[in-house]
């Protein structure tokens, strides 16, 4: 495995591909439940366009793409985390 070789995922909103470091990753972990950037296991994967990570419908995408239920601790912390994002300049 090479560093240099870019991971193509597909955003859970606009259902296009980019390159997986750009976009923000929340994993359902086998051991330590739903994570934000980290884990390993189920991911769903949104990218850093306003429209995607704040679409009213994402929480139902995702938990879709999870096949879990999000607790409402996670989407408490989702929603500071992305507002965190508000600020990146879309590339
Ligand atoms: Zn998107």
């Amino acid at each position: 495995m090479t560093h240099q070789t870019s991971v193509m995922r597909l955003c859970i909103s606009c259902r296009k591909t980019y390159d997986r470091k750009n976009l923000l990753k929340i994993t359902k972990d086998h051991n330590q439940g739903i994570m934000f950037q980290k884990g390993m296991g189920r991911s769903a994967y949104i990218c850093k366009s306003k429209k995607c990570y704040l679409d009213s419908k994402i929480k139902k995408k995702l938990q879709k793409a999870l096949k879990t239920y999000l607790e409402p601790e996670f989407i408490d912390f989702f929603e500071k985390e992305i507002a965190s994002y508000n600020e990146y300049p879309n590339k």
